[in-house]
């Protein structure tokens, strides 16, 4: 992608994050940031937020969750799916914290991995938004964005999809790069359907975009 392109799209996935950075409030705190993403495992992101929000609403600390009985939790957040397993994990999640932590959430990489149920995504997003740690952490609007755009090649992993976006981007811009994707591909870059099809203006980056000019968007 040659220079110019790049600072568009930097341009404009900056304004993707900062138009929608501050409706993560409920997101505000890393133990918040931890349960919401065990949260969104498998689920789609509004699930996510209801049941968060339903969730804080009635205990945000890991010593009210574990207070809470289980069935309590599982009725909490039924609506974002593999609520039984979910449930069970935020308890023994909450257990770790309290017992291991004094009630705070790590900050490495090693110890989040350490957690129940939480992998290199969730410990790289709590990373990034709890200790502003630089890392990027490839959901599926990111997944699906840096295929179609060709930053990443379509049939990469999901890990190999994180390499090419560390390696395409300054370090110092990855944090918004990675929430900017998200929003970007929430909100025009859609998996389904991207916006380009409608109206190739509706996308900014379609004069470049790898996608738009193969009219190949399927992505892994
Ligand atoms: S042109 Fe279409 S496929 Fe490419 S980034 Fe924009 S919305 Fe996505």
């Amino acid at each position: 992608m040659i220079e110019r392109n790049k600072k568009i799209l930097l341009k404009v996935l900056e304004q993707c994050y900062k138009k929608r950075c501050g409706t993560a409030e409920i997101w505000r705190s890393p133990f918040r940031i931890l349960m919401a993403c065990l949260l969104s495992q498998r689920t789609r992101d509004e699930n996510t937020e209801i049941a968060a929000g339903r969730l804080f609403a009635k205990a945000d600390t890991p010593q009210a969750i574990m207070k809470l009985p289980l069935g309590t939790i599982r009725s909490l957040i039924r609506m974002s799916g593999t609520y039984r397993q979910k449930s069970k994990r935020l308890k023994q999640i909450c257990k770790i914290l309290v017992e291991r932590y004094r009630g705070k959430v790590p900050c490495t990489r090693e110890q989040l991995m350490e957690l129940p149920g939480i992998g290199f995504k969730c410990a790289d997003i709590v990373l990034m938004n709890a200790f502003n740690v630089p890392a990027i952490a490839v959901d599926t609007h990111v997944n699906v964005v840096s295929k179609r755009l060709g930053i990443a090649q379509m049939k990469a992993s999901v890990e190999e999809v994180k390499q090419y976006l560390e390696n395409f981007f300054p370090k110092r811009k990855w944090k918004f790069v990675n929430l900017g994707m998200v929003n970007f591909g929430r909100e025009v870059c859609i998996a389904i359907k991207p916006r380009c099809v409608l109206d190739r203006n509706n996308c900014p980056f379609s004069s470049f975009c790898r996608a738009y000019r193969t009219k190949k968007f399927d992505v892994n």
